[in-house]
């Protein structure tokens, strides 16, 4: 095929290829009585697969790719599906995002595994851009992307500096033209308030009281005591959530922040932390978006859409928080806004 760069083997049920983007490739032929054994092998880690496999051993049991084998009578039982083969071992079936080696065999086995939060939980979006900053597409364009996807809100956040001398008023009104038409959706008044330097927001608080949503994000000065200038941020009545809490860029700069003391913080606060979309922040990062939800910190994920089809980051934001166990209990933006409103922070 085109896109096949080298043929690194090849079999009568296997092959395996380098692709030219530089990706290896397998391909397994399997009778579909064994789907199951081959999927779950294939489907990493490697952590959580050497944990599966010395359980079963204990139990006199050897799995493969190929099957469960009975150590003692030399019987192999084949599957045709994940679920089974989990069945098979004693555990409750582990989604494949949980599958790290971090306590999941454990949780599956006593029957504690999350109810992990879906797509289909998320009632809206609460980190949205417009040509108000730099996104690309109007507040309108926005909303009727968002009511396509199926939300029933969207917060505006667009940046702190770009809607000073008199344009958030503005941007106001524009909302409150577009509720009226568009009810009911709803879009809500909001701003990605950017932490100076010296840990003061962007815009006044008298602006930021106005809002029904803020973010406070560090956007510079990252080596400028970062973890402080968060904290800060947080102690403020008005800052309802932290935007991509570390700032990373993965591949590009990883701010040292010190997770720990942010998440203590929101818990006290509190104040929400946000699970980024963008594929290049994902931030929180998986464990530390666990470590926030263990520690009973409140959760928002959002695109932080630029362009219409980028409120699709969202799915990213998502697929990141199953990773990190969360269910929608811990994530803010699966409740109706009246209920969000309810359970944000007091300002
Ligand atoms: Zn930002
Ligand atoms: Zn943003």
């Amino acid at each position: 095929m085109d896109w096949v760069a080298e043929v690194v083997g090849a079999g009568a049920t296997k092959a395996e290829v380098v692709g030219q983007n530089g990706l290896r490739f397998d391909l397994r032929v399997v009778v579909p009585e064994a789907y199951g054994n081959v999927l779950q092998h294939f489907t990493g880690s490697k952590q959580h697969n050497i944990g599966l496999r010395e359980d079963a051993v204990k139990q006199g049991l050897s799995v493969s790719e190929y099957g469960v084998t009975s150590v003692e009578t030399g019987e192999i039982v084949s599957v045709a599906s994940e679920e089974e083969l989990y069945e098979l071992l004693g555990y409750a079936y582990v989604p494949p995002e949980l599958r790290e080696g971090s306590g999941e065999l454990e949780a599956a086995r006593s029957g504690s595994l999350p109810q992990l939060i879906e797509l289909g939980d998320l009632r809206g979006d609460l980190h949205v851009h417009s040509t108000w900053s730099d996104g690309r597409a109007s507040i309108e364009e926005m909303a009727l992307a968002a009511i396509e996807r199926g939300y029933e809100f969207m917060a505006i956040t667009d940046h702190g500096d770009r809607l000073r001398e008199g344009r958030l008023e503005l941007q106001l009104e524009e909302i409150e033209a577009l509720n009226a038409r568009l009810a009911p959706f709803h879009i809500l008044s909001g701003v990605e308030s950017a932490i100076r330097a010296d840990g003061s927001m962007d815009l006044p608080d008298e602006e930021l009281a106005r809002l029904d949503w803020v973010f406070g994000a560090l956007h510079t000065a990252f080596e400028r005591s970062p973890t402080e200038r968060i904290l800060g941020a947080m102690d403020n009545p008005h800052v309802d959530c932290i935007a991509h809490p570390t700032a990373r860029r993965i591949g590009q700069r990883e701010p040292q922040v010190a997770i720990e003391r942010v998440v203590a913080r929101a818990v006290e606060t509190e104040t929400a932390l946000e699970m980024n979309g963008q594929p290049d922040r994902l931030d929180l990062r998986d464990v530390h978006a666990r470590l926030a939800g263990e520690a009973g910190a409140k959760i928002v994920i959002s695109s932080d859409g630029h362009r219409t089809v980028t409120l699709m980051s969202i799915e990213l934001g998502l697929a990141q928080a199953r990773r990190a166990w969360l269910t929608s209990e811990q994530v803010l933006n699966t409740r109706p806004w009246e209920r969000i409103l309810r359970a944000k922070k007091k300002s």
